[in-house]
């Protein structure tokens, strides 16, 4: 098969239908912007708990990065846990490194709950050193998190790593066990219907332009225009990730969008998928331009790094796949004559201080900052957004944290200094 520029996953999942000649509703108690993980998260949540929902989505459900990404449901958080615990104090890290694994227990309830056909497995992930002061540093991690997180990671010497990977570039390795891989098209998918069965209605199709504080009969809420006609909502809830824009112009510009690309090959033969991932974990490397990858269910080798920083588009997502084609063969030698059959990109969301960040802005509902690490926190952050707006007190230890903007406000959401982060994270990679 020719090598297609086109999302693998959507060949194998299926959304369910929403109507697109049906009016948008006068009045709703909460409109959700994006049907992401986020969204769809926060909709189901919200719907269950009888509110009457509106997910508004620009394009389709899961058009986002939600149904783009690796689908690895990752552990802990971008940042290392010194950085974190740098920043905000022992006690609130713990209370973060918690949340970060209580994200993947969310994944499995819903997928469980929901039976949910997106081939959710808790393989484990492997990062995988670049360098010998990367694994230097991996024992010291993993002590540091053992010690005040009560949480076990497995540090893997060279000498060991064949039993993880069929790559010998790497200096070591470290194991986490409770993350898991899941196939996102699918699974948003799954969210997708599950949010429709609670009695959340789903608007494709419908991009939010702008909105308005507005009051009706007395009440405060909000005059939402859409490329649907209007909506006027008690509350809203903003999920849109890294295709945040200019209806939300305040977290737009607290947001970078960053592109992500993938490649995937051929369907392997059984023996040479078991050589390159022995024990199916998701598996990243330790650089800051990083490469991550799996195997698909169906034995595929999925690759992925951020080949080009700008977002996605015709060129960006060509030019990647000759760049992820030659990393690859560069960790795996034995994919020399493996045909590449899909590439694709998709934007991430990176927040100035790379946290994820959820709370109210001026007074919407937001959660986002995902970092490349949202499968999980995504469907976390929707699912604990929605509760604190249905009147509980979840624990979110990432409400409330400072949520800092660009250095001298020299941002407007237009991501001008990308090709300079670029470069920069390029620097980095060569000296650290
Ligand atoms: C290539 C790639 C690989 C990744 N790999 C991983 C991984 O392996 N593991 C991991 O944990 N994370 C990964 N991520 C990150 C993860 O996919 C995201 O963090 C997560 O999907 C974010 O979900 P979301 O619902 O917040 O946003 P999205 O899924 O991006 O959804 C946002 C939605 O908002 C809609 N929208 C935007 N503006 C408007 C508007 N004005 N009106 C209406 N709708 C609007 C968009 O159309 C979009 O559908 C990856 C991301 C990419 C791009």
């Amino acid at each position: 098969m020719a090598l297609q520029e086109h999302n693998y996953w959507l060949t194998t999942a299926e959304p369910p239908a929403t109507d697109s000649s049906r009016l948008l509703h006068d009045v709703v108690d909460v409109a959700v912007i994006g049907a992401g993980f986020t969204g769809l998260s926060a909709a189901r949540t919200l719907a269950k708990r009888g509110a009457k929902v509106a997910v508004l989505e620009s394009q389709a459900i899961g058009w986002g990065a939600s149904s783009r990404n690796g689908g690895m449901v990752l552990t802990g958080l971008k940042l290392g846990v010194n950085k974190l615990i740098s920043m905000y104090g022992r006690e609130h890290t713990q209370r973060m490194y918690a949340a970060s694994l209580a994200t993947i227990d969310c994944v499995e309830q819903i997928v469980r709950e929901e039976s949910i056909e997106c081939d959710f497995a808790r393989c484990g992930h492997l990062e995988v050193a670049c360098k010998q002061k990367h694994f230097d540093d991996y024992e010291r991690q993993a002590e540091i998190i053992e010690v005040n997180f009560n949480h076990k990671l497995r540090v893997v010497p060279r000498s060991e790593l064949s039993n993880e990977i069929g790559s010998a570039i790497y200096y070591g390795g470290m194991v986490d066990e409770i993350s898991a891989g899941c196939n996102p098209a699918r699974y948003v998918a799954g969210l997708a219907r599950a949010a429709m069965k609670a009695g959340a209605e789903i608007f494709e199709h419908a991009r939010v332009d702008l909105i308005e504080r507005d009051s009706r009969q007395g009440e405060s809420g909000w005059k939402i225009s859409t490329s649907r006609g209007p909506i006027w909502a008690h509350e809203v809830f903003v999920g849109t990730s890294g295709y945040t824009g200019a209806a939300t112009p305040a977290l737009q510009k607290k947001i970078i969008p960053i592109g992500s690309f993938i490649i995937t090959t051929e369907i392997l033969p059984k023996a040479l998928a078991q050589e390159l991932s022995p024990r199916n974990r998701m598996i990243y490397d330790s650089k800051n331009y990083l490469y991550y990858y799996r195997l698909t269910p169906d034995r595929r080798m999925l690759f992925g790094g951020r080949a080009a920083f700008f977002p996605e588009d015709d060129q960006t997502v060509r030019r990647s796949a000759d760049i992820l084609r030659r990393g690859m063969v560069s960790v795996y030698p034995q994919l020399t004559d493996a045909r590449v059959e899909y590439v694709w990109g998709g934007t991430l969301d990176f927040a100035f201080d790379i946290m994820p960040h959820a709370g109210q802005m001026d007074g919407m509902y937001y959660a986002i900052g995902y970092a490349g690490h949202g499968v999980a926190m995504a469907t976390y952050q929707g699912l604990k957004i929605a509760e604190l707006m249905a009147g509980d007190k979840p624990e979110n230890p990432f409400v409330g944290i400072p949520f800092p903007g660009a250095p001298l406000g020299l941002y407007n959401g237009k991501p001008w200094f990308l090709p300079l982060a670029g470069a920069w994270y390029k620097v980095l990679d060569w000296v650290n």
